[in-house]
């Protein structure tokens, strides 16, 4: 490509988009391919095999031999099996070929992907259908087709699918609620989301250097370096060069892809950045998100460097999270949370408020489940991340509103509503009156909920397909109850009150990060599930599996096979981390110090011998033996508690001996580590500091 080229020349060149997709096929198949990516209606197998030629040709053209159905299996990431578009022609050479049946099904053996149980070994044949709401697009010279992934039987094996199937039920929900609001025009709503993404940047050598790093994707030793974010000097810094290169290379990569990057910045810990794009449709913004985190690694390697996307690669130093920024929208381009200008519009606004309020309330397990992970425990709670509590802040001014509202009191005329339906307008919420609190796990920020609770690393589907399952359930009890009101006006404020009067609990506008909110949390009954493990056990609460049944976003089986692969994740993430530090402190830390240490042992002898004062060494000798002692300890301990571990028989039970046996153990291990680390000379010390990781980029 012409790097000359300005942005708006080769964006989204690498994608079978609309435009492309206008101008090589027919009309008639174009009109086909736009019905089933509005609707979800199968294409007929002519117009498939028509679209599958044109995507062929354009894909050779562009330099492509291979195809993939790109898919996201329970593992987190994506995954691509390849094939060429190669068919023999019989007498010794080939053409090119692609029918609409490959791009339609594919059929990977599935049987290496986590199942949680639900595909026995002997039908290893899983099905990848394609998703023609998501764009086809380029990879290393690989035509990549969006795709949901499922066992031979059926049960979902993905992470698309539930997202897929919430979105078409949040739309039937609200369209309900809408048509009550006399709407007769939308005929389709969509949730969109815009996740911001948090990263480390380190040099690859000094990366490589660490079994850690390279094992674990975080750091677990390391001395505090003396100097941390303490000077918030980063925010927002100034990017090195190497850094500016590395972001450029990436806005043009992801541009190439269609993918809205479109703010960068050093984000606040030292080596720590941010990417934001512009939001779109969820099973888009996931998809592009999956891509971004992938090119981000990709392209960090081009540069020397290594992108940590680990939600906590060092103690001590703020860690990495993701802010799903969600909202939802109707086709004739009205997004419902924002408040609007006219009286109508704001009853409208404070329903859907209202309903967002009560689901979090209702299902603030399965939000706090869906960030769940080893790596996010280290990071949720830390006055660094939102606490595991969920609540809503949604500001003052708002505040004033549903107070209003519930009392049923007029407010003031000093810019403030006088509430009486359909009357007085409420003003504005601008993003500045919203947006003060960076503390609450879910804000109102103006015309959408930020969600801050997700880690850096995750897949954002299962934020995604939670949230709009929770909506759509409280859409369809508002739509059930307010279709039946003989007074929609009366009906409707009674129902805004008593929302508010039985869900205000989960609405917090003060400070996350302060002890009163954990006290008064306890009084308002607010779930505190500290752990991974103490969330996901909730997963299949016959409350919550009703919700996934009722609208068939996932059987209870799936559920429980969810709950058990990421269960099961937990307790292989911990396992590697206990026995990564083993092998660390086993083969490097303690030769390292035990060698150290026999010189000081040599050169106290040689002082004595010739009457020299030897105490420098003698007690600097002391503490590095006793520390030495306590790290001995501290591994036969965890390398016992490792055994224990695995001879549980239940998921659960290992998860539970992980989380409260083996984490502390580690941290027990760690401590005299560390603190050794501060004793050696720096030339002595077997791995980079964090001085090094964090500040020589
Ligand atoms: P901040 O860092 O203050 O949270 P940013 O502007 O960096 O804010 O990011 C806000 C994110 O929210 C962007 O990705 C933006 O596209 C997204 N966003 C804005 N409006 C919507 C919306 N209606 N639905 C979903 N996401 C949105
Ligand atoms: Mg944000």
């Amino acid at each position: 490509m012409n790097t000359h080229q300005t942005p708006d020349a080769y964006f989204g060149c690498l994608v079978f988009n609309d435009a492309v997709m206008r101008s090589c096929l027919p009309n008639s198949v174009y009109q086909a391919v736009m019905c089933t990516k509005r609707k979800g209606t199968p294409l007929p197998k002519e117009a498939a095999d028509v679209v599958a030629a044109a995507m062929k040709d354009w894909a050779v053209a562009k330099g492509c031999t291979h195809f993939t159905h790109w898919f996201q299996p329970m593992t987190g990431i994506t995954a691509e099996k390849h094939d060429a578009f190669l068919t023999p022609t019989g007498t010794g050479g080939v053409i090119l070929e692609f029918s609409g049946k490959e791009l339609i099904k594919g059929e990977p053996d599935a049987s290496s992907f986590p199942s949680g149980g639900l595909r026995a070994t002997f039908e290893a044949r899983g099905y990848t259908v394609w998703d023609a709401t998501s764009d086809a697009f380029i990879k290393d010279h690989t035509l990549c087709i969006p795709t949901a992934f499922c066992s031979y039987r059926g049960e979902v094996l993905d992470k698309k699918t539930p997202l897929l199937r919430s979105m078409e039920v949040v739309s039937q929900q609200t369209l309900r609620v809408l048509r009550l609001f006399g709407n007769t025009t939308a005929q389709r709503v969509t949730t969109t989301v815009g996740p911001e993404q948090e990263y480390f940047l380190i040099d690859k050598q000094t990366f490589d250097a660490r079994e850690d790093l390279i094992l674990t994707g975080r750091t677990l030793f390391g001395a505090k370096p003396p100097k941390g974010e303490e000077m918030a000097d980063h925010y927002f810094g100034n990017l090195t060069q190497r850094v500016s290169d590395f972001m450029r290379e990436l806005d043009e990569e992801l541009w190439k892809l269609g993918i809205y990057a479109k703010t960068k910045h050093n984000e606040v810990a030292p080596a720590q950045h941010e990417l934001a794009p512009v939001f779109t449709t969820s099973n888009i913004a996931a998809d592009h998100n999956q891509l971004t985190m992938e090119l981000m690694k990709k392209i960090a390697r081009k540069h020397g460097l290594v992108c940590l996307l680990h939600e906590k690669p060092f103690a001590g130093i703020s860690g990495s999270g993701k802010h799903n920024n969600w909202s939802i929208s109707t086709d004739d381009g009205q997004n419902l949370l924002d408040p609007g200008d006219t009286p109508q519009d704001n009853m409208q606004f404070l329903l859907m408020l209202c309903a967002f309020l009560k689901g979090v309330h209702e299902f603030a397990p399965l939000l706090r489940l869906a960030t769940a992970s080893a790596g996010n425990d280290c990071r949720l709670g830390g006055n660094e991340a939102p606490p595991t509590v969920i609540s809503v802040f949604i500001g003052d001014d708002l505040q004033r509103v549903l107070d209003a509202i519930e009392q049923d009191v007029p407010l003031d005329d000093t810019g403030r509503i006088k509430f009486d339906v359909g009357v007085d307008a409420i003003p504005k919420f601008r993003k500045d009156t919203t947006d003060r609190n960076r503390t609450s796990p879910m804000a109102f920020t103006g015309n959408k909920f930020e969600f801050r609770m997700l880690g850096a690393a995750d897949s954002i589907s299962c934020t995604n397909f939670i949230m709009n399952t929770i909506f759509a359930w409280e859409m369809d009890e508002f739509a059930t109850e307010l279709e039946q009101a003989e007074d929609f006006q009366s009906a409707l404020k009674d129902l805004l009150r008593r929302t508010i009067r039985e869900h205000k609990d989960i609405i917090f506008n003060g400070n996350g990060y302060g002890d009163e909110w954990f006290d008064e949390c306890k009084h308002r009954n607010l779930p505190n599930y500290v752990s991974t493990v103490d969330a996901l056990v909730q997963y299949d609460r016959p409350e919550f599996v009703e919700i996934f049944e009722k609208y068939n976003i996932l059987t209870r089986a799936e559920i429980v096979s969810r709950k058990e692969i990421l269960l099961d994740q937990y307790n292989k993430t911990v396992q590697i981390e206990a026995k990564t530090m083993l092998d660390m402190a086993r083969k490097k830390i303690l030769p390292a110090v035990l060698d150290y240490s026999k010189d000081l042992a040599e050169s106290i002898a040689v002082k004595r011998s010739v009457s020299l004062d030897a105490s420098v060494e003698e007690s600097l000798s002391k503490n590095i033996n006793d520390l030495a002692a306590c790290l001995h300890d501290a591994m036969q301990d965890l390398r016992d508690l490792i055994a224990w571990a695995n001879i549980q028989k239940d998921l659960i039970d290992a998860a539970w001996c992980y989380r409260r046996e083996i984490i502390p153990a580690m941290e027990r291990m760690r401590a005299p580590a560390d603190a050794l680390e501060l004793l050696l000379p720096s030339d002595r010390w077997p791995i980079p500091s964090y001085t090094e990781l964090l500040y020589h980029i």
